[in-house]
């Protein structure tokens, strides 16, 4: 089914992923961004959240309106554990949201049809659509932020798996005897190389607190401690990446997430790749093309197709943009 051009929706993006607060715009069917809007995520309680995200959708709703054209269905990316099919929010990291109905909140306030989705999978879905994922039909989003997550196109699906949660690399076990991760675990992905643990590790060597991207530039520059927690958390994802390719054989690795990263700082992570993979075919890794506004797109994305408008994702794939 192709999408009406002026059919529109609603995109929103909690996770805060791509840095700070909550994002949101109506995107119509052709994926473009018809209207910005920011605000600050409320993370002390769920009232407060809830009612921004409800005020925001309102007033992009507000404005298709006044344009003639509204929209139709709400998308929602958000981090953590998920219940895509029944809306529900079980447990989302630095949110206020537990056991929340999210999906139902927002179809009573809003009066239209409204849909969750992992924040990882709305990236990766939007970089597969629009963005560095045209190419191929396989590939593995891997974003770096306050943890780290992954999501995987496999033939130009979301894998989800049989509760979810596929993809979650983030607290693979690099070193069991490794610092304590969130999760409980030890030594965790996410203890190396998500931005947090970047900045902490480079804090304990160095006796000096500043921001993961200060540590890649110093280590770029040539600074000794910061290079060795550079190297370590581009090490673990080399190792857990390694390991996904194996499973999934995707063509290409798209990083995105809170970080500015030059492409120098990665290079390295080409050559360790290298090393881990011998006998199946090594993926190109590159940076994500639509930063800030994958997680809109893909949470649009799914908003179109699940309120039955079309397929967004294999019609902005055949687009000439
Ligand atoms: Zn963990």
């Amino acid at each position: 089914m192709t999408i009406e051009p002026r059919g529109r929706v609603i995109g929103l993006d909690i996770s805060g992923t791509f840095g700070g607060g909550m994002r949101g715009a109506l995107v119509d069917g052709t994926g473009s961004l018809l209207a910005r809007k920011d605000a600050i995520t409320p993370r002390i309680n769920p009232e407060d959240l809830i009612e921004s995200l409800v005020t925001m959708a309102i007033r992009l709703a507000e404005q298709a309106q006044r344009e003639g054209a509204p929209a139709s269905a709400i998308g929602v990316a958000v981090p953590g554990l998920i219940n895509e099919a029944s809306g529900m929010v079980h447990r989302s990291p630095n949110l206020p949201l537990q056991n929340v109905p999210l999906g139902q909140i927002l179809r009573d306030r809003l009066k239209m049809p409204a849909f969750l989705i992992h924040d990882a999978s709305a990236g990766a879905i939007a970089e597969y659509a629009l963005g560095a994922g045209r190419p191929v039909s396989d590939m593995m989003l891997v974003v770096i932020g306050s943890g780290v997550g992954s999501a995987v196109v496999s033939d130009g699906r979301i894998l989800r798996g049989a509760h979810g949660t596929a993809g979650e690399i983030g607290h693979i076990v690099i070193d069991p005897a490794g610092i304590l991760c969130g999760c409980g675990g030890r030594g965790c992905v996410e203890t190396f190389a998500s931005v947090t643990s970047i900045a902490r590790r480079y804090t304990m060597a160095a006796k000096e607190a500043i921001l993961a991207e200060e540590v890649v530039a110093k280590a770029a520059a040539g600074n000794p401690a910061a290079a060795r927690v550079w190297n370590d958390a581009l090490g673990a994802l080399a190792t857990v990446i390694a390991t996904a390719v194996a499973l999934i054989d995707c063509a290409l690795v798209v990083l995105s997430g809170t970080m500015k990263l030059p492409s120098e700082a990665l290079a390295p992570l080409g050559a360790l790749l290298a090393k881990r993979i011998n006998l199946v075919q090594l993926p190109r890794v590159e940076v994500g093309a639509l930063g800030e506004t994958a997680g809109i797109l893909g949470a649009a994305a799914i908003a179109f197709e699940r309120a039955a408008m079309g397929d967004a994702t294999h019609e902005w794939r055949r687009s000439s943009r």
